[in-house]
């Protein structure tokens, strides 16, 4: 039997105690055997409704973890490989996050942390613990004016581009931006006192690094008339040239919504390869979609149908299933309930 055949065998025999979970930047592989497709935001939103005993969750750690912060007494949440991390995630250590908050509010400043979902459990604790919340690229700036109706001054993290990007969507003037560095070394300085909005330098290599500035001029020297659309992870020099950005599920629908109405030759995609060669075959007879970059994330590949078979073989035992520390639920599952009340 084929490893594909096996996990359909699987998952037929688990049934109703078995619900696997997808994020759109796995690759095909695994997407075929996946209940539930979506981006962070919509999977977390998912999981208070799940039943199963057994939830897989197919994409990087962090959220495998916010899953089994969110899931019922008793349910089990497997990531099949644990060493699947996000690099953006790893930016941002506690002990660091914890250590600048204690620095900026030691005078009585009041600084609201906000964390993108890309972010341990532990710095969502911390976040949780000063009175912050998380959000995602779908409901950054909805989070963003509820920060700052809180606080003066907003620490958003660890991603600089979506705070930028979503910072410049609210009119906060770039010099009261000011990026500070992890170990809080930069905060004494004259601009970090008066800044809005504090980010921490954290990015996502695949956005940041794998697309550039000269990409974008390139498709619109060669479609001339034709948009780009790209992750809001992407630098704010990309998205500046850009004719759109916005989350996963934006690009999905901007994708969808270009090939139903079959007005463009050709639409370029800036975010995870996996998902835009996904969009590509998906409506390749209507619309031409090109990749900014052919930008895969190495993390989200370790998850593959091997190990999506070992995970499941061994499903009975319990093996692998991701804990979390009970001292951080609370505070933890404050920032994210932040986020899911302010954003229904
Ligand atoms: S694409 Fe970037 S932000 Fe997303 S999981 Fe990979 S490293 Fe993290």
């Amino acid at each position: 039997m084929s490893i594909a055949s096996r996990i359909e065998a699987l998952r037929q025999r688990y049934g109703r105690d078995l619900v696997i979970l997808g994020h759109h930047y796995q690759a095909d592989e695994i997407i075929d055997h996946v209940d539930i497709v979506g981006d962070s935001l919509e999977l977390a939103r998912r999981i208070p409704e799940i039943e199963a005993r057994n939830i897989v969750f197919c994409g990087v750690y962090f959220m495998a973890e916010s899953a089994s912060l969110l899931a019922r007494p008793g349910q089990r949440v497997f990531l099949p490989d644990h060493s699947a991390d996000c690099a953006m995630a790893r930016m941002a250590r506690a002990e660091d996050v914890e250590k600048v908050l204690e620095k900026l509010t030691a005078s009585g400043r009041r600084v609201l942390p906000l964390a993108y979902v890309n972010s341990s459990l532990a710095v969502k604790a911390v976040v949780g613990r000063f009175g912050g919340a998380v959000c995602t690229s779908s409901n950054a700036r909805v989070m963003l004016e509820w920060a700052f109706r809180q606080a003066d001054t907003v620490l958003f993290l660890p991603d600089r581009n979506l705070g930028r990007n979503t910072a410049g969507q609210l009119g906060i003037p770039a010099e009261q931006q000011v990026e500070i560095d992890a170990a809080g070394l930069t905060l004494d300085s004259e601009a970090a006192a008066q800044a809005r909005l504090l980010l921490w330098p954290g990015c996502c290599p695949i956005h940041e690094r794998l697309m550039k500035p000269e990409m974008v001029r390139e498709f619109h020297r060669h479609f001339p008339g034709c948009r780009v659309l790209v992750h809001p992870e992407c630098s704010p020099e990309v998205v500046a040239l850009c004719d759109g950005s916005g989350s996963t599920a934006y690009l999905i629908k901007e994708a969808e919504k270009a090939a139903a109405e079959g007005r463009e030759n050709a639409l370029c995609i800036g975010t995870e390869f996996h998902l835009v060669r996904r969009l590509m075959e998906r409506h390749a007879d209507r619309i031409n979609i090109i990749p900014l970059a052919q930008a895969s994330c190495s993390d989200m590949e370790k998850v593959d149908a091997p190990r999506l078979l070992a995970t499941l073989e061994q499903l009975e035992s319990g093996a692998g299933a991701v804990t979390v520390d009970e001292a951080l639920k609370a505070p933890a599952r404050d920032s994210l309930m932040r986020m899911l009340e302010n954003c229904r």
